[in-house]
């Protein structure tokens, strides 16, 4: 059990912070891990992180500390999630992506562009039987729903749980990245459709939340298995309280649901902190999309980091304070990391096409269960869930629906792969016909032959067929 890793970045002041207050902060530091916070009525709060990077802090101290170890993780096939939180204009994005995506100054390039290349780096240097394949999948949660920035048409993604791969995106489009260059091409592309977005809906990138999820695929071709470990990057919507950015009507409404997911994921780390070890308490991943998507990084299976970003400046103590505070509850967490093993046969689904297919089956069979379902068989389905490790609210309705469908997910995946066995039987079956017919043809074809050739032809036929087969 390791617990979650929490540093807090404070950003220089902003231009405007100084146009107000001057040079005046309300951080003092006392070393690297801790400082005192003074709010509004110049009252000292002490706050020690695993990390605090103050001003003058650069982006590459921020991805040794806090990333590199999650990177070197993911290619031992230990799923990892780095979050950013924080008010907005705090810096998250500023750590995240750096002043540019494609910028190419070394100092300044944010934590993706070192993502990407820390990840190729790391197979480069991996051994020569191991095949990588690297793929990423954008998205960004906007008013409770998941939308593909690889793909804007795809505007409702589904979450879905899988026994193997965990938490994965249902249908959400997966770029294969071969190296670093076409990897910030793509970044760079998701992020422009993000701005698109925002212009169409009038949405500004602070009140969405943005995941970028790496999948790294190993083939060792001597062991004949795939191992996969994921990367998940989340920059958060900005977590500043409604009444202080004045919203109204719609944007109101918006800043609402987009606290509801934060509130969530509150809930998440409270409930995930409160509860008593021995006693598994109900964990309320489900009440949104947020959670549900951090479902693996907050409930153990994954390394995960959070960096909680803070303005210095004296004006903005009170949000710089809840976030500390926030932070603070989140390094209780404690996860355990598993190395997550896909399976013996290489995993042939390319992009994320098929997967639209198999979504609508998955429909189709909910609807005639529900129609079918009665009393006895909810009560059935609940035992299975409980067996199954699926924390499901009988109350409600959503929940239970989603529990349905990772039941019905699993239920279809062992039936193609029993589907998969048996064609692989039926293919041998048909070869063994085919070299008992050959073997027929040739016996009769001997018997056709006089005395001691025939007895000859035999023998050499039986010793060739235990070499050959098909014969
Ligand atoms: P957020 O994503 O939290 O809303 P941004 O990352 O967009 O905030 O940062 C707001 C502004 O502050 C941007 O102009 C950004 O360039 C600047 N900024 C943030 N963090 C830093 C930093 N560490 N160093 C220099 N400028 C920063
Ligand atoms: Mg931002």
């Amino acid at each position: 059990m390791s617990n979650v890793t929490v540093c807090v970045r404070f950003r220089p002041l902003s231009s405007k912070e100084k146009r107000d207050l001057g040079d005046n902060i309300c951080i003092q530091s006392m070393d690297s891990e801790t400082f005192i916070i003074k709010d509004e009525k110049e009252e000292g709060f002490t706050f020690s992180f695993d990390k605090v990077f103050y001003e003058e802090s650069n982006q590459a101290d921020v991805y040794e500390f806090l990333v590199l170890p999650i990177v070197r993780d993911t290619v031992n096939s230990i799923n990892g999630t780095i979050i950013t939180y924080g008010q907005t204009g705090a810096g998250k994005t500023y750590s995240m992506e750096g002043p540019n995506i494609l910028e190419s100054d070394e100092k300044k390039k944010g934590i993706l562009p070192r993502v990407v290349d820390g990840l190729f780096a790391c197979i480069k240097t991996s051994a020569d039987s191991t095949k990588y394949t690297v793929k990423l999948s954008m998205v960004e949660i906007y008013m409770e729903k998941v939308r593909d920035l690889f793909d804007l048409s795809k505007d409702n993604i589904q979450i879905k749980e899988s026994k193997t791969q965990g938490i994965v995106l249902s249908g959400a489009t997966e770029i294969s990245l071969s190296d670093t260059a076409e990897a910030l091409q793509s970044l760079s592309s998701g992020i422009a459709n993000r701005a698109i977005g925002e212009t169409q809906m009038n949405m500004a990138s602070s009140r969405s939340h943005c995941v970028y999820m790496f999948t790294l695929n190993q083939e060792s071709i001597s062991e004949k298995r795939v191992k996969s470990g994921k990367l998940i990057l989340v920059d958060l919507a900005g977590s500043e309280k409604v009444e202080k950015t004045g919203a109204e009507g719609r944007v109101l409404e918006e800043a609402k649901t987009i606290n509801k997911s934060l509130s969530a994921l509150g809930n998440v780390i409270n409930a995930l902190t409160c509860g008593s070890p021995a006693k598994a308490n109900h964990i309320p991943y489900r009440d949104s999309k947020l959670t549900r998507m951090l479902q693996d990084a907050l409930g153990g299976n994954s390394r995960t980091a959070l960096l909680c970003c803070c303005s210095p400046s004296p004006s903005n103590a009170s949000e710089s304070l809840s976030t500390l505070r926030f932070g603070a509850r989140a390094k209780h967490i404690k996860t355990s990391p598993l190395v997550i093993k896909v399976s013996e046969e290489k995993c042939s689904k390319k992009n994320g096409d098929a997967s639209g297919t198999r979504d609508e089956s998955f429909e189709k069979i909910l609807e005639k269960m529900s129609e079918r379902l009665n009393d006895e068989d909810i009560k059935l389905l609940e035992e299975l869930f409980i067996q199954a490790g699926l924390f499901v609210d009988p109350d409600s309705e959503e929940d239970l629906e989603s529990a349905i469908q990772d039941v019905v997910q699993q239920t279809i995946s062992s039936l193609m792969k029993a589907v998969e066995e048996l064609r692989s039987t039926v293919e041998m079956l048909q070869r063994e016909n085919n070299a008992m017919k050959g073997r027929l043809a040739v016996a009769e074809r001997c018997d056709a032959l006089p005395g001691k050739n025939a007895d000859f032809l035999q023998k050499i036929f039986g010793f060739l067929s235990s070499f050959i087969p098909g014969m």
